[in-house]
């Protein structure tokens, strides 16, 4: 795959218009191989698997979770998962050591492809169904906040990137929303 000179997209609309004073964490947000995974064709197509008859509610979850995101970053909900950008799956995940993720019960993950000469990326989280509500809500929240580019961890709890899981998890918070918008004012490889 030819990786390109990472160069800078224009901000999304929502974190263009964003400003706010209460610091960030962009420090801990890790380069990967295209560098920053930033996505630059909005909005960005998220798929949530359908309901069988014992998961609704957590089909429910999982879109609450996107609509609580897409109060600051272009998303739409897609019924297609092969032209999905960020694929959330229902899945039982199996048992590392040491864990991957600040809960046994989801983590996420990205591929790179490429189209039409331009380098992609797409993001698959799995969210283990039959945990309590507000568990499989705050992880959704956490995995989806990895999925749209802050690939690290806060060391704040009132943060929803926040590294361990917390008794009362908390929404996204200001903090949350100024490290993406850091991140979407870095350089990528990807989309170019
Ligand atoms: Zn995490």
């Amino acid at each position: 795959m030819a990786l390109s000179v990472p160069k800078v997209h224009p901000l999304p609309p929502i974190l263009a218009e964003w400003t706010d004073r209460s610091g960030d964490y962009f420090d801990r947000v890790q380069k990967t191989e295209p560098e920053y995974l930033v996505w630059s064709r909005f909005p960005v197509k998220v798929y949530v698997q359908p309901a069988d008859q014992w998961s609704q509610t957590w089909v429910t979850l999982m879109t609450q979770a996107v609509n609580e995101w897409k109060a600051y970053f272009p998303l739409e909900l897609v019924d297609r998962r092969d032209s999905a950008d960020i694929r959330i799956d229902r899945a039982s995940i199996p048992l590392r050591f040491p864990p991957v993720e600040r809960v046994r019960f989801a983590d996420v993950r990205f591929e790179l492809y490429e189209q039409d000469a331009i380098l992609q990326h797409r993001m698959i989280i799995r969210v283990q169904p039959n945990r309590p509500d507000l568990s499989m809500l705050a992880a959704a929240r956490h995995e989806l906040g990895h999925a749209l580019g802050i690939w690290g961890h806060s060391s704040l709890e009132t943060d929803v990137m926040y590294f361990s899981q917390v008794r009362t998890p908390p929404l996204i918070s200001a903090r949350d929303v100024n490290t993406l918008k850091r991140v979407y004012e870095q350089p990528t490889r990807l989309g170019w």
